[in-house]
């Protein structure tokens, strides 16, 4: 077979060929759900990529076409071709968006985060620390009375008023945990990422108390970065690259035989390494060993079966799938089992537990209204499971679950929890 790289956008012919227009993925589409056009489908979005690729003009249809996307690969997993969409996507973005001109506010934002913040742990402490400040100084409160925030660009009050109380500046991870009997169990790296590590500080705590209560010696290196995934999704690929190369050096120096984070999205971003510098010669063997040792907190609990004891919560519970954990990592059964092992949990599955809560990287801030609109869909169905307790597997879903219980009144009555901070209040380690 061919593999004729398009000069337009640089997707494999023998990938667009593949689809057979047969629709067959429309009806998993969340973004089709809200806007019934073609060119919201998955199967439109294919057909426009490969106009383009035939020599048409990137046209603004198309660019805000392939923008309205959420990324969650729903497709893949419905699409009885096999089709790579996540890839042609990553492809059609990096080339639109070499070729796009942003406006200056926009390019400003890129750079501050794609370059200044995100691959910088130390820096991202700083936000952490400012956010602490804000919160604990009674800044807040004068912020959320003057009404000040409703002023923000990008929806910011909306994001601010469901903002967990974050972690001060000085906590860290343990660089190194022994547990205290001796045992058999492979040395794992932890990952920490970047906004997990932010915002959900605490949930970092609960995976490593975890690992550290079912045997496993871990080590946090210093010198991890951020997985990548924001840039890749925003079209900056080289950028995506070079984190992805620092992070293989990184579990290479630590010698540690397995890398466990807790953060779907990221995790399928890691798990992918191997596709993303598949073409280059000297890191392709480095990304595929790497691949083979992460592990999502949810698989390496789940395969091991020796949990710590977990003390019975009389509580009514349901999952929200984080779309990567599940479309890209293939990780649905395991969340379920550990939730389920916790005595006197009354477990409701969730309609539509796999479809995109509306989160989905920066695409809650970039397209608040369309965002909200697939979160207040979802909302019903939580709200149909009578749960207490939602729980994700993804900081992104953390945060547009939270916002989700606000919007729909259930704040003090439905929690959302990752599910490692599930297990480590069932357990006792919190
Ligand atoms: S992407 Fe797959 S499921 Fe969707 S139309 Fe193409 S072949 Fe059919
Ligand atoms: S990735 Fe998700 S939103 Fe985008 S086309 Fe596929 S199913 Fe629709």
């Amino acid at each position: 077979m061919s593999h004729q790289i398009s000069l337009a956008l640089g997707i494999s012919e023998d990938d667009l060929l593949n689809c057979m227009q047969c629709g067959f993925c429309l009806s998993v589409c969340p973004t089709y759900k809200i806007i019934p056009k073609e060119t919201a489908t998955p199967r439109g979005r294919i057909a426009l990529m490969k106009a383009v690729q035939d020599g048409g003009l990137v046209t603004k249809d198309i660019t805000e076409s392939l923008d309205l996307c959420l990324g969650c690969r729903a497709c893949e997993v419905a699409c009885p071709s096999g089709v790579q969409y996540g890839t042609m996507l990553e492809h059609a973005k990096e080339v639109i968006t070499e070729q796009t001109n942003f406006s200056a506010p926009v390019k400003a934002v890129r750079w501050l985060f794609l370059k200044q913040l995100l691959p910088y742990p130390k820096r991202m402490k700083w936000i952490r620390g400012g956010i602490r400040i804000y919160q604990k100084s009674g800044l807040q409160k004068i912020a959320r009375k003057s009404g000040i925030l409703k002023t923000l660009p990008w929806h910011m009050g909306a994001f601010e008023a469901v903002l967990p109380e974050v972690a001060p500046f000085r906590a860290k991870l343990p660089k190194r945990v022994e547990p205290n009997a001796k045992t058999n169990k492979p040395t794992v790296a932890f990952f920490s990422g970047c906004i997990q590590d932010t915002v959900f500080h605490e949930t970092n705590v609960s995976t490593m108390k975890l690992l550290e209560a079912a045997g496993f010696p871990i080590v946090t290196p210093e010198d991890q970065t951020c997985c990548g995934a924001v840039h890749a999704h925003a079209g900056e690929v080289d950028l995506a690259k070079d984190l992805a190369k620092k992070n293989i050096e990184m579990l290479e120096r630590s010698g540690a035989s397995y890398l466990v984070n807790n953060q779907g999205g990221c995790g399928a971003m890691l798990k992918e390494y191997d596709k993303l510098l598949a073409d280059d010669p000297v890191w392709a063997e480095r990304a595929k060993a790497f691949v083979k040792k992460v592990k999502d907190i949810n698989e390496i609990l789940a395969e091991i079966d020796e949990l710590p004891k977990l003390y019975p919560m009389n509580v009514r519970v349901t999952y929200q799938d984080s779309c990567h954990l599940t479309n890209v990592q293939k990780v649905t059964l395991q969340p379920r089992k550990l939730i389920q092992s916790i005595p006197g949990i009354e477990y409701v599955e969730m309609v539509g537990a796999g479809t995109c809560c509306g989160s989905a990287g920066t695409y809650n801030i970039v397209h608040y209204d369309e965002s909200m609109q697939i979160l207040d869909a979802k909302m019903i169905n939580v709200i149909n499971t009578q749960a207490e307790i939602v729980v994700v597997a993804n900081p992104g879903c953390q945060m547009q679950m939270r916002m989700g219980v606000q919007r729909a009144g259930l704040e003090g009555k439905v929690r959302v929890m990752h599910i490692a901070d599930l297990l480590a209040e069932a357990a006792r380690l919190k």
